[in-house]
Parts: structure tokens; C-alpha cells; sequence
């Protein structure tokens, strides 16, 4: 805790003195705190079942089974290859999490360098383009070339987000005129804010796995294209990826005082988690993202660059003779695509070209032992009778069986006795 605070001090410090006008000293009472175990003296396994997590010379350890958790690739992590632990309060799961840092193997794909200055001495490279279009009903919409010169468009659907921050907004402003009602710090005031803090904290790790979903899936059809790229090009050839995504920095800015936008457009646009989104890609697939503007790429047809504006989610263009009927975010996807292979300028695309679209949707998934408990407490449930259940949840056989503790194992609980 004194490193700690030390090296908070020092950091500041040194912010200071390079002129950071936000700097600060450390000042804040911390409430909770990380408690570090170091992989050779912090923390053991013994017997092959049980952590023992050290807390110091005269006090007692904390004993818990040996975690099982995979890595990316699916396969179990062995205590051999974990590092340095933190034990820490999480306020999203509103409960005590153990971080294990281990080392990963190096999954990351062939990335592009710039494009201008070729490596020197470096092989036959085939430079594949991704194209990523954001937005804020499809979070993310990838368009590339495949390696028969067809279009591969894949559209991630966001429809579970904005269903997340539906609830929570409502549920917020309800909760927030309820509490205008009563004096602070009174005992219903108290409650409310209770019940705040954990919509909260539900919509926060709901959208969580969400963004996890939407970047696992651009992370699979990203490494499935350049996988068909490597079986078609010849040997000796080098697939790299470039990763290009269309720039919205800076949307979200200003549009209150340009009224440039609705006001629940506006909140839409704030609550908009692209850059989460974006991090997450980068770093599930290793490449380093490079932006480029956007400019009109979602009112141009890609076929014969008429330009027009787009109301609702097809794209029909209005050029009589090319008559193009697309999918609105696959539109910019493309067009993104072609001003990144063509420096920044739109060079209509060959007639003929076939665009695939696929759509996937996130949707939130179980986590493991989830179903086995949904299970149950549906059987519960069904047991109780559903008009019951309110009544139920207060009986004895309720509170005999279901407060059993369910573990993190993934282990569902099991009832104790049969009622009655
Ligand atoms: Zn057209």
C-alpha cells in the first residue's frame, strides 16, 4: 500500500514537472483496495486443488479452490503459466474477483505496415483491406475483398445494446423522479439509490458481453477472409491485414450547442460505446487501426457515385440506369473499402461485382453454469406456481433450497430436500 501511494506521488510529480495542468496529488480516500499476490511468495497451489493467497507473515491465508479458466484460443490455462494476482472489488459484478495475469501466446495477425513505405528486402506481400463502418443501430459493419474478387460484407446487428440502454435509461429517470419525492439520506431515499446502483451495474455488464460479442464476431470473419486469402495465393507470398476504419471521432461533440442532432439522438450518440468496440478489435486481432475519413461514403453508390441521402436502413440509388438496392451500412462499408485502397478518392467499383452480405446478431449469451441455474430456478418456479411466485419466494422450501450458495464453479445449486 505504501509502494502504492509512493509511486502515485512520484507519478504526479513527474506530470507536474512536464507541465500536465491536471496533475494532482494523490487525495482521494481510497475505499477498496487491489490486494496483490506475487507469483513466487503471493500465492501457491497445493495438493493440485486448493490457492492459498498469502496475507502476510502473522495473518491467516485465504483458501480457494483452483480457478479453471481458457484462453482465447479455448484451451485451459495451467497454473504454470500464471504470473502476479489481484484480488479486487468489483462494483460491476458487486462482488470479489481474483485477476490472473498469465502469458498469452502471440495470436496477433500479419499486420500492414504504412502503406507508402514498403519494408526493403521484404517478399511478395498481398495486402488484404478490412473496412470497418461504425454505427450507432449496427455497430460495426466489415467489408472486404475476398479472394475471388467479390465483396465480403458482414453486418453486426446492435439491436440487444440499444435494448440495454433502453432500460436503463427509463429505468434511471423513474428511479431519479421517485427520489426528487423524499428527503435525503431518509430510509425509502436510500433504497432507491440502492436500486439505482445495480441497474446500473446490470446494464454495464450487459453491454459488456455485448461489445465482447460484436468484436468476437468481426475477430472471426476478419481471420476467416485472410485464411481464404493464404489457401489461394501462391507460396512464398505474404498475406498481411490493414485495418481501416472510417473516422467518427468526435461526432458525439458539440451537439448540443449546434443542435445538430434530436435530443435522443443525441443521447444515443453519447452513450455510443465505439471506442471500447474499436480497442477490443485491435486488440483481439493484433493490428493496429488507421483511420480515414468518411466523407459522404454513406450517401455515394459504390457502382456509379451518385450521391443522395439515405432515409431508413436500404440504400436505393437513384440513378435510374444502375438502380443499386443495398443495405444501407454495407453501402459505407464498401465505399469506406474503396477510398482506403484508392488514397482518400472514390473510384467507382467494377460492374458485376458481386457484394455478399451476411448479417449476424450479438445477442447476449449464457456464461458458463448460467443455463444450469436458469434451469432450476425455472423448475422452482413452475413448482411454486408463476402467480405464486412473488408469495413463494418468502416460504420456507424457497429459503430452505434456493439460498444455497451457488459457486463460480458453474455448479448449479441443488435443492436439499424435496418440499413436503
Ligand atoms: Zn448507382
Amino acid at each position: 500500500m505504501a509502494y502504492d501511494l509512493a509511486d502515485a506521488i512520484a507519478l504526479a510529480r513527474a506530470n507536474k514537472a512536464q507541465g500536465i495542468a491536471k496533475a494532482k496529488l494523490p487525495w482521494r480516500e481510497k475505499k477498496y483496495r487491489p490486494l496483490v499476490f506475487t507469483a513466487r511468495f503471493g500465492w501457491k497451489v497445493r495438493d493440485g486443488d486448493r490457492l492459498l493467497l498469502s496475507l502476510g507473515r502473522l495473518r491467516d491465508r485465504i483458501v480457494l479452490p483452483v480457478p479453471e479458466f481458457t484462453d482465447r484460443s479455448g484451451h485451459l490455462v495451467t497454473p504454470e503459466r500464471w504470473g502476479e494476482m489481484k484480488l479486487c472489488w468489483s462494483t460491476v459484478a458487486r462482488s470479489w474477483a481474483l485477476h490472473i495475469s498469465y502469458r498469452a501466446v502471440d495470436d496477433s495477425l500479419p499486420g500492414a505496415g504504412s502503406p507508402e513505405a514498403p519494408e526493403p528486402g521484404a517478399v511478395s506481400v498481398h495486402a488484404v483491406t478490412v473496412a470497418v463502418d461504425e454505427g450507432v443501430i449496427n455497430p460495426m459493419t466489415l467489408a472486404a475483398l475476398g479472394p475471388y474478387g467479390a465483396y465480403e460484407v458482414l453486418v453486426i446487428n446492435g439491436r440487444g445494446a440499444r435494448a440495454a440502454k433502453q432500460v436503463r435509461n427509463k429505468g434511471m429517470a423513474r428511479l431519479q423522479s421517485k427520489m426528487s419525492c423524499c428527503r435525503t439520506g431518509s430510509r425509502r431515499h436510500r433504497r432507491l439509490a440502492e436500486a439505482k446502483r445495480k441497474l446500473r451495474a446490470k446494464t454495464t455488464r450487459r453491454l459488456r458481453d455485448f461489445n465482447h460479442q460484436v468484436t468476437a464476431k468481426a475477430n472471426r470473419f476478419i481471420r476467416e477472409l485472410v485464411a481464404a486469402h493464404e489457401r489461394t495465393t501462391a507460396d512464398g507470398t505474404d498475406v498481411v491485414v490493414r485495418l481501416v476504419v472510417g473516422d467518427v471521432r468526435g461526432i458525439e461533440r458539440n451537439t448540443e450547442k449546434r443542435r445538430r442532432a434530436s435530443r435522443s439522438t443525441r443521447q444515443q450518440l453519447s452513450q455510443w460505446e465505439r471506442g471500447t468496440q474499436e480497442r477490443q478489435l485491435a486488440y483481439k486481432t493484433g493490428l493496429p487501426i488507421q483511420y480515414i475519413s468518411e466523407a459522404n461514403s454513406s450517401q455515394t453508390c459504390p457502382f456509379c457515385l451518385h450521391r443522395r441521402k439515405v432515409r431508413g436502413r436500404r440504400y436505393v440509388c437513384a440513378n435510374k440506369a444502375c438502380a443499386l438496392v443495398l443495405h444501407r451500412d454495407a453501402v459505407g462499408g464498401v465505399n469506406i473499402h474503396t477510398l482506403a485502397v484508392n488514397d482518400g478518392t472514390f473510384v467507382p467499383v467494377p460492374p458485376g461485382t458481386d457484394i455478399r452480405v451476411k448479417y449476424l446478431r450479438a445477442q447476449p449469451g449464457w456464461s458458463s453454469g448460467q443455463r444450469e441455474r436458469h434451469g432450476f430456478h425455472q423448475h422452482a418456479q413452475a413448482r411454486a406456481g408463476a402467480s405464486r411466485w412473488r408469495e413463494a419466494r418468502s416460504s420456507a422450501w424457497y429459503r430452505a433450497t434456493c439460498t444455497a450458495d451457488v459457486g463460480d464453479a458453474g455448479v448449479a445449486a441443488v435443492p436439499k430436500g424435496e418440499p413436503r
